[in-house]
């Protein structure tokens, strides 16, 4: 219970209050309507204060249905993408979750509600000092964040139960699937141009893809190979 919505006394509603009712109608009409049934999912974005991790000149759209620009030209995803890559990480509660592609910690802090433990990987660190501060404010002490290039994951603490990465590669990386638990699901956007949301299992007898939607995010950058010299 990070979030407490104040009621005040008075009938005209606070700010916090009117930004809580849109929060509800978002969850309702594009999340709910749209087939995310898992509770835990629906209520951490109803309780998760997005317009707290917006920039302060699209406060008046944080719940709105689209993506928004963050600094460094990228972007906080669409709150129906966020619900539908944390639904198919089919979370419970004692969870280790990578995340790769911070950028402004929403994602973050959605997973850190649900789960024991969330490692976070950010390659641009004025994002990333933003989104800590951020993650610091609200309290998450289950969120440690590190400045790097996800292609590499973050072998120290996996395996993990859950991958989540929010920019796109051109190919699955391969060290994010060595870093998956057996039993574990990876959710990432592949492509280009044109991009796919892919669900990934890894199970005793390999690895399963299944194909979910198309989707657009900003390319995942810093390449895949180690640097030589
Ligand atoms: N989940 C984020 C979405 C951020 S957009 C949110 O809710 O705000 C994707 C992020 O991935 C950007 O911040 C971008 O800098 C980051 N990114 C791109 N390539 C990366 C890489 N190789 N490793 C880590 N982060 C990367």
């Amino acid at each position: 219970m990070r979030f407490r919505v104040r009621k005040s006394r008075n009938k005209t509603h606070s700010v916090e209050e009117n930004y809580a009712e849109l929060r509800h109608k978002m969850v309702r009409k594009q999340i709910r309507e749209r087939g995310i049934a898992d509770s835990r999912v629906l209520e951490v974005m109803e309780k998760v204060p997005r317009h707290r991790f917006v920039e302060s000149s699209f406060l008046s759209e944080a719940y709105s249905d689209h993506a928004l620009p963050i600094a460094d030209n990228q972007t906080i995803s669409q709150p129906y993408i966020v619900a539908l890559m944390t639904e198919l990480l089919e979370l419970q509660p004692g969870f280790k979750v990578l995340e790769i592609g911070t950028g402004c910690g929403y994602q973050t802090a959605v997973l850190a509600e649900i789960v024991g433990q969330v490692y976070t990987v950010e390659i641009i660190e004025s994002l990333a000092i933003g989104a800590q501060s951020r993650l610091d404010m609200f309290g998450y002490r289950n969120v440690q964040l590190k400045i790097g290039n996800g292609y590499f994951g973050w072998q120290e603490h996996a395996p993990y139960d859950g991958i989540l990465v929010a920019a796109a590669p051109k190919n699955i990386p391969d060290r994010l699937i060595n870093q998956l638990a057996n039993g574990g699901r990876l959710v990432l956007p592949i492509g280009d141009s044109d991009q796919e949301l892919i669900l990934i299992r890894k199970t005793d007898r390999g690895i399963k893809q299944t194909a979910i939607t198309g989707v657009r995010f900003v390319p995942m950058t810093g390449g895949e190979r180690v640097m030589d010299g």
